[in-house]
């Protein structure tokens, strides 16, 4: 709290009473951990909130929500700040809520369950539940954060075989706008269960979810490398060995920019490759046998080998500490080789890092009625870009790129795109389809009418 000689004010007073309640903390303006505590995962967004909460407890979400209602504050909850883009930095009539000191993790191996309190990062779970031979549908970063991934879909590189992460929530427990405090499964507010798998966070503050596990050990997964200059060549072979895979085999085709900076490993800083990433969730021999038109490419480099299901948390080599960065994404109706020419013309060469498109299909395009909002995906592929933005003339540069990749895409570009790779404000009506959309502006209407919870992809209540 401030040490200042003027007579506190009723603000502070107020942020004073909230504290004395929490076993967690209240950081205002002016604090000494101020900037620490409002920094996000990605450090491009200067966030700028009324205060910042740092809960230890359900007990404490309640307390932090009864305040912020009280006092005509929003609440924005936020795990990690991976999609703080999104988000937005101006906060100011908003306590941002951070999870980060909630991070219990249960693993219940005869039920092959997980239990993730709200502040647990990915890579927290896939080790857990690896030491009992389970596997997670984890995304490609190990510091992604497990509830905000999942509310918002959750896309694995298991996914075209069991689907996306949201569809194998088994119960959320969360602290509605009213301060209550709720258990939302199939039997229990079976509405609010529906809306946050796949609706995102606008329907309270997620205090811990539980998910299936899978029986996965290994996987036959890695990256086949080649120069830069091959990228249509590659990006085009890859595109067709997709057609008719069976749903064990996930893959990505990514053109990768490596800037000339002390972060980037030596062997690669400075150098730019075009890569197909393969992940098999089979037997060694069939997974080598489907690669083979791929390696017959001749890939400078090769990596693809059975290793254990934990080391996928860092086969897209993610960055697992926080960055500046700049990117977008979107779903599309198909790759061919005129979008693979028109993506290759505006990412070799820009300073772009990633570039990438992911295959989708499978169990992620099957809709199935127990699902919830993001019943499935249709589009086949979805796109990703990115890059480092540590000066300002390098935030210009990557948003203009990733705008300029855009527009070059926008003929294949989906009628719907993926929450979670949008990392800047959409409609909401592009985020669903038009049935979910309406029945999750329902569900916000009936459980935050005045609109309290604040999420990075809003949803305003219906009427
Ligand atoms: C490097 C990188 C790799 C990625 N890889 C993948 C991937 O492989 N697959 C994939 O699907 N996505 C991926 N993503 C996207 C990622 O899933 C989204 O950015 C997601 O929103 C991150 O969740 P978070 O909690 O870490 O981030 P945050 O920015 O903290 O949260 C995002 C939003 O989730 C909601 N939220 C978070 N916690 C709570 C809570 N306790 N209660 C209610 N709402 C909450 C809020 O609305 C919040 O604004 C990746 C992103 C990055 C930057």
């Amino acid at each position: 709290m401030n040490t200042q000689l003027l007579a506190p004010t009723d603000a502070e007073l107020a942020l004073d009473d909230l504290r004395a309640r929490l076993s967690g903390d209240i950081v205002a303006p002016g604090d000494e951990s101020w900037d620490s505590a409002r920094q996000a995962w990605n450090l491009a967004v200067d966030q700028r909130p009324a205060a910042v909460a740092l809960p230890e407890s359900a007990r404490d979400v309640v307390e932090v929500v009864d305040f912020a209602r009280r006092n005509d504050l929003r609440v924005a909850p936020q795990g990690t700040g991976h999609n703080a883009a999104a988000l937005g930095g101006e906060l100011g009539d908003t306590i941002l809520l951070k999870t980060h000191r909630m991070r219990a993790v249960t693993i219940i191996p005869e039920a092959r369950i997980a239990r993730a309190e709200a502040g647990v990062l990915w890579i927290e779970v896939v080790e857990a539940a690896a030491a009992h031979g389970l596997a997670a549908l984890a995304g490609s970063s190990p510091d992604v954060g497990v509830v905000g991934y999942t509310l918002g879909g959750g896309l694995s590189w298991l996914a075209r075989k069991h689907g996306i992460g949201a569809n194998q929530v088994t119960a959320v427990e969360l602290v509605t706008a009213d301060g209550r405090f709720v258990r939302a499964d199939r039997n229990n507010e079976p509405d609010l269960f529906w809306a946050v798998r796949g609706g995102g966070g606008a329907f309270g503050v997620v205090t811990a979810i539980e998910f299936n596990l899978f029986p996965i050990t290994e996987v036959y997964a890695g990256i086949l490398w080649f120069p830069v200059e091959r990228s249509a060549e590659v990006l085009k072979v890859w595109r067709a060995w997709t057609d008719g895979l069976p749903e064990e085999m996930t893959s990505v085709g990514r053109i990768l920019q490596f800037p000339p900076i002390p972060e980037i490993p030596k062997p690669v800083r400075g150098q730019s490759f075009v890569v197909v990433e393969a992940i098999y969730a089979g037997d060694e021999a069939e997974g080598a046998s489907l690669l083979e038109p791929l390696r017959a490419l001749g890939p400078a480099m090769d990596t693809v080998a059975t290793m254990p299901v934990a080391g996928l948390s860092r086969l897209h080599m993610d960055p697992e500490e926080p960055v500046p960065v700049a990117g977008d994404g979107g779903m599309l109706t198909d790759v061919d080789d005129e979008l693979i020419e028109a993506l290759v013309a505006e990412a070799v060469g820009s300073p772009l890092l990633t570039v990438e498109l992911r295959h989708l299909g499978g169990a992620v395009a099957r809709a199935r009625p127990e699902h919830g909002a993001a019943a499935a995906f249709e589009a086949p592929f979805i796109l990703y870009a990115a890059g480092f933005t540590p000066f300002p003339e390098a935030v210009a540069a990557v948003h203009a790129s990733v705008h300029a990749l855009r527009s070059a895409l926008a003929p294949w570009e989906a009628a719907h795109t993926y929450m979670n790779f949008a990392d800047t404000r959409r409609d909401a009506k592009s985020l669903f389809t038009e049935q979910a959309y309406h029945r999750l502006r329902r569900v916000k209407a009936a459980y935050d009418p005045a609109d309290l919870i604040r999420s990075n992809h809003p949803i305003a209540p219906a009427g």
